[in-house]
């Protein structure tokens, strides 16, 4: 946890956060809309660029309760939203050469990488106190863009980020669950496509 701390980061764009085969790129409806109307995708398109990744084994309710994105259901089971891949695990839109090719369109989350943050709150009136940051398991691991050496970032800005991630989140959050409760009480047919034509159909409201 980074809290009273110096944050330290530089980016160094040697792209290991867009080049792991383990890392899955969650995207947010506000995320598909972002690169939908910057890149003037119809729902084909999209639907070539947003993979649903099917949980080998369903998340139980702990584990369901910890992710930042809860997975949608779709007729192959509960899936996990997120950018597809190349097959050597590389993100959909990175180019060895010149690094990522939706810079000003990317998801939320590379965004804030190698932050993740958090709300805390007091737990006698129940209100927002502060919003703490962390590095990512995955940023420890493979970012050499953070720790002692690297230069001092401006917390009051990651702050700022960290407050509209959260909001956009929670927004996501939401229309994850109307979505599931639409499947449960099979009002939608619970296909991909389905799933992706109900979040075209909010670029006029958004
Ligand atoms: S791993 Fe870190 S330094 Fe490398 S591109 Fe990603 S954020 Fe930048
Ligand atoms: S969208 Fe861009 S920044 Fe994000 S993982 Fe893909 S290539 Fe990297």
């Amino acid at each position: 946890m980074i809290d009273s701390e110096e944050l330290r980061f530089h980016c160094i764009r040697c792209g290991n956060c867009c080049l792991d085969k383990n890392t899955l790129v969650n995207v947010t409806y506000q995320d598909i809309l972002r690169i939908v109307n910057g890149l003037k995708l119809d729902l084909e398109e999209i639907n070539e660029i947003i993979g649903f990744y099917i949980f080998d084994q369903p998340p139980n309710k702990k584990e369901l309760e910890k992710m930042v994105v809860p997975p949608i259901e779709t007729e192959n089971g509960k899936a996990f939203v997120g950018l597809k891949k190349k097959s050597s695990g590389a993100c959909y839109f990175y180019d060895n050469k010149n690094g990522c090719k939706i810079y000003n369109l990317r998801p939320m989350f590379c965004r804030t990488f190698p932050f993740s943050f958090k709300i805390v709150m007091n737990k006698a009136n129940k209100s927002r106190t502060k919003i703490e940051i962390y590095y990512t398991d995955k940023s420890v691991k493979y970012c050499p863009g953070i720790g002692k050496d690297a230069p001092v970032t401006n917390k009051d800005d990651w702050i700022t980020i960290g407050k509209k991630t959260i909001e956009e989140m929670s927004r996501n959050n939401v229309l994850i669950k109307k979505w599931n409760d639409a499947i449960k009480s099979k009002k939608i047919f619970p296909s991909a496509k389905s799933f992706l034509r109900s979040v075209l159909n909010l670029r006029d409201v958004e």
